[in-house]
């Protein structure tokens, strides 16, 4: 399933005890908390790349509060993972969408993203999915169709990628935020959804689109949170309780 990220290298990774090694002898330890880091130095955006520590605790208080569960049935009902599923959540975040499908489902969990703070909360919360650290932008390390579900949610999309890793008659989800989400801390925001559209268009057909819109009352804590997790300074208004939207265009595609 895993392939070794060095690049001109990519052969199969097998599990050796606390580590996965390829045939050339690249060898990646397995952390404490169950993931994989197979992040190359030159697939870093920055010493310490994606979510900080900040928004991956602001992120996950926000999910443990309740309100992003209308997103999570919302993806479900459209996606509709099973049992028989293999599923890769390609810039995963803290696990929320993928850990709680798998657990729902029991379908066979992958998820990646390029944070270690993130996959870390993901790993010691969800321990029955697999975790792997890497930069999906350039390369999921990843065999060709090992998946018969893809996710992005909310994340930095990789058509070539997603189609490579994809099974023939797998499905891809693609959420996007819709042009009212977080109205109230960042105003309206562009209508994503036919942009995205095209930009899947070479590779993929739409099979099906739907928008979910749920609205969360705040405290001033939550409203810290949200800070947190959009990285946004906001006006000393904004930061008293308040009700905030949550809403998100989600596009299923299939493959041709
Ligand atoms: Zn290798």
């Amino acid at each position: 399933m895993l392939l070794c990220p060095v690049r001109e290298c990519h052969q199969p990774l097998t599990r050796d005890e606390r580590r996965y090694v390829c045939p050339r002898q690249h060898s990646f330890d397995i952390a404490r908390s169950g993931y994989v880091n197979l992040l190359q130095p030159q697939d870093r955006r920055s010493k310490n790349p994606g979510d900080t520590t900040a928004a991956v605790t602001g992120r996950r208080r926000l999910h443990d509060r309740g309100i992003t569960e209308p997103l999570l049935r919302a993806i479900a009902d459209i996606a509709v993972p099973q049992a028989k599923d293999t599923v890769l959540d390609a810039g995963c975040g803290d696990g929320f969408y993928l850990g709680s499908l798998a657990r729902d489902t029991h379908c066979a969990g992958h998820g990646v993203d390029i944070s270690i703070s993130a996959i870390d909360a993901a790993a010691r919360r969800y321990p029955d999915v697999q975790w792997i650290v890497a930069n999906a932008d350039r390369f999921i390390p990843c065999v060709d169709g090992a998946f018969s579900l893809v996710l992005s949610i909310t994340a930095r999309m990789n058509p070539q990628e997603f189609r490579r890793v994809l099974r023939d008659d797998g499905r891809l989800l693609v959420a996007i935020p819709a042009p009212d989400d977080m109205i109230e801390v960042r105003g309206a925001g562009r209508d994503r959804a036919g942009r995205t559209i095209e930009t899947f268009a070479a590779e993929f057909k739409l099979l099906k689109q739907s928008r979910v819109t749920t609205t969360a009352d705040l405290d001033a804590e939550g409203i810290e949170d949200v800070r947190h997790a959009i990285y946004r300074p906001m006006q000393a208004e904004v930061a008293k309780p308040t009700r905030l939207t949550l809403s998100m265009d989600l596009l299923l595609f299939g493959r041709y």
